[in-house]
């Protein structure tokens, strides 16, 4: 059953582990579908291998990859169903190995026109996830000899790995906050592996390993605060978020925070200027989800203000509105940053070297507050200050 085959059986299973785990590090469907290709053709010592995708839109298939796409013309190529070696896989959930193709009567003969390959032998797997088909993956051309139930099998095994990485990938693509979100985990994990690595040299000195060792411990916190924030975040996006109203003291609430917040202007000896005015009616709001907004904005004054800088706290009113005001006389942001503050994963180029974070507060805070029918506005200026404004409304008992 080798024939054509000179890599054992064992050393190509083992191969086929290796693929299939590199299939598992990416989440971006072109290059993963672009890896399942290629793992495709060095797994069945193939010419060339393609992928077709199902579109439960318009039913039909299409090619999507393939190894040897220096034929953009190939790409999106629609195969028919019903009349194609492809379709019958994809209908019968079979594999099928053609060493002939010109004989079999399903051949799809117009991709020969499309592709500088002529198909001369195919092997063709299925690629099912747990209940359903998504696509064909296809090995073209033998090199040697002719496709055996061994590359078979070991191409179903490839496409049953590949099919999951194509659903995770759909998702992921479906989802721009997962996939922000993971991107983001990149960097402190990246951190986290190097001073791993590090750690491991015999020549470090102790405080070289203390400094390593809290750099870790600084991303791996980071890392954490990551995961706490984004869930935050995606409960607000889903909307499972529940806002609960009642009616809230908003001194209260202000003293509260500054409580909170008293330890860090203490460490970096700074001033807070409360400004209340003390005639502020109750307004109808989610207490824990506000109190997370202005501790929000008051940790940024106080990491973004050098030591011995002025933060200060207000709240006053409108005729319909309670304004709550933290001003601080930081660093600023610059004109063509103060647009993109509220995006979610924004930081302000080079605010790694003032204070770490995950630039997600402030998109939470923004969240926050529109789900209380309020806004929040910025006023900056780069080496003077930042002053963020937010505006609820008075009376507002018919919160979501
Ligand atoms: P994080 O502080 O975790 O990075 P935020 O979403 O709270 O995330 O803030 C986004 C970015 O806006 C920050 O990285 C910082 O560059 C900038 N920023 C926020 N608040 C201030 C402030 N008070 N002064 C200067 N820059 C600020």
């Amino acid at each position: 059953m080798n024939e054509g085959n000179q890599t054992p059986l064992l050393a190509r299973y083992q191969r086929l582990l290796e693929l299939s785990r590199d299939l598992t590090s990416t989440l971006d469907l072109p290059t993963l579908l672009n890896h399942i290709v290629h793992a495709a053709s060095d797994l069945c010592q193939a010419e060339a291998s393609s992928i077709l995708l199902f579109d439960e839109g318009n039913q039909e298939l299409y090619f999507e990859a393939a190894s040897n796409l220096e034929s953009p013309e190939m790409k999106g190529l629609i195969v028919p169903v019903d009349s194609s070696i492809a379709g019958w896989i994809f209908t019968e959930q079979k594999s099928a190995i053609i060493n002939d193709v010109s004989e079999d009567p399903r051949h799809f003969n117009q991709i020969g026109t499309a592709t500088d390959i002529q198909t001369l032998s195919l092997l063709g797997v299925p690629l099912i996830t747990k209940d359903k088909v998504v696509g064909v993956l296809e090995a073209i051309n033998k090199l040697t000899g002719q496709f055996t139930e061994e590359d078979q099998e070991l191409l179903m095994a490839l496409g049953a790995h590949a099919a999951i990485a194509i659903e995770n990938g759909r998702l992921f693509q479906q989802s721009d906050l997962i996939s922000d979100f993971v991107h983001e985990l990149r960097t402190p994990l990246t951190s986290i592996n190097a001073a791993a690595h590090l750690l491991a040299r015999p020549e470090l000195s102790t405080e070289q390993t203390h400094t390593i060792l809290q750099t870790m411990q600084r991303e791996i916190n980071r890392l954490s605060d990551m995961t706490s924030t984004f869930l935050d975040l995606a409960r607000l996006e889903s909307g499972r978020a529940h806002i609960v109203v009642k009616p809230i003291n908003m001194i209260q609430l202000l003293e509260e925070c500054t409580e909170v917040i008293q330890g860090e202007i203490s460490e970096k000896q700074q001033i807070l200027k409360l400004d209340l005015n003390k005639e502020i009616p109750h307004i109808y709001a989610d207490q824990d989800k506000l109190k997370q907004v202005i501790l929000n904005l008051l940790t940024n004054a106080v990491k973004y203000t050098p030591s011995g800088g002025k933060i200060t706290l207000s709240l006053s009113t409108t005729p319909s509105e309670v304004l709550i005001m933290v001003r601080d006389s930081g660093i600023g942001i610059p004109p063509d940053s103060l647009t993109h503050i509220f995006d979610k994963f924004y930081r302000v180029p080079g605010s790694d070297l003032v204070s770490k974070g995950t630039g997600l507060g402030l998109s939470i805070s923004q969240r926050i507050v529109e789900a209380h029918q309020g806004r929040i506005e910025v006023e900056s200026q780069v080496g003077v200050g930042s002053s963020f404004s937010v505006y609820l409304p008075l009376m507002n008992k018919s919160t979501q």
